[in-house]
């Protein structure tokens, strides 16, 4: 599981995350949903280690990632997560079998084990025929696929998904949508997701926190949420007019 607590983040004179407390269980596709400019990136940064949050603390399981108080900071690459961010950004220069060999590559791989894991990681998401293109040779929603083969390549605990569908336009990203849903279970892997559209978060989430001017405003199933927002913000977000 991962356990957020008092987590907070201020840029210069700005806080944007105000004393955050999370727990998201293991196995869970788990969605951070909110306007633009609410903290969901940020606090998926400070989950990947590239931002380092003014307070608090950020474990996986045992492993305790960041405790500012403990003067505790493990960098990104030590963190073993999947991340696949809003500009999926394959290397352009580079085969898809390429860009899945880079971050082994920086993992100290071997070469044997290399290729058998790359070819694992292509064929859960479908696109090992695809092996030898360059990105720009597949459609939007391949590349989108083989970003996320290169965040899974090296079995991550946890999967960090910020707005990965937003490229795509609405039918690919409908298709996506249930591709996703069904890998992430398959597989079972902790996932956290940003969205600040309402109608993806409430059909791929077992639970969803909504999120305003950095804070948890409520945290619960869809249906939940859906059905009995806590305030009338909530109520607004997510399309329901009490
Ligand atoms: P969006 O849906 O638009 O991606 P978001 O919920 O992901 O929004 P964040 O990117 O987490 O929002 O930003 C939260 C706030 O923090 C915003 O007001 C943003 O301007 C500010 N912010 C983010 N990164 C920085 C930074 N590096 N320096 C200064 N301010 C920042
Ligand atoms: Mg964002």
């Amino acid at each position: 599981e991962v356990t957020i607590a008092n987590l907070s983040k201020k840029f210069a004179a700005t806080t944007v995350l105000h004393g955050i407390d999370l727990t998201i269980e293991d196995g869970e596709f788990f969605t951070l949903l909110g306007p633009s400019g609410c903290g969901k990136s940020t606090t998926l940064s400070c989950i990947a280690g590239l931002e380092k949050p003014t307070t608090g603390s950020i474990a996986v399981g045992d492993r305790t990632f960041v405790d500012i108080a403990a003067n505790t900071f493990v960098p990104p690459e030590g963190r073993n997560l999947g991340m696949v961010f809003q500009s999926y950004a394959l290397w352009p220069h580079m085969t898809v079998a390429q860009n899945l060999a880079l971050p082994l590559k920086i993992r100290k791989v071997d070469k044997q084990q290399k290729q058998s894991l790359i070819d694992d990681a292509l064929d859960k998401v479908g696109l090992l025929h695809l092996k030898d293109r360059y990105p720009h040779q597949m459609s939007g929603g391949q590349q989108q696929r083989v970003a996320l083969a290169r965040a899974l390549v090296y079995s991550p605990t946890v999967l960090l998904l910020d707005e990965p569908l937003s490229n795509l336009d609405a039918q690919l990203r409908e298709q996506a949508r249930t591709w996703l849903k069904r890998l992430q279970s398959e597989l079972g892997i902790t996932t956290v997701y940003v969205t600040h559209d309402q109608e993806e978060a409430l059909a791929l989430s077992d639970r969803i926190a909504v999120m305003q001017e950095g804070e948890m405003v409520q945290v619960g199933t869809p249906t939940e949420i859906y059905q009995e927002p806590a305030t009338a913000g909530v109520a607004a977000f997510v399309g329901r007019c009490n």
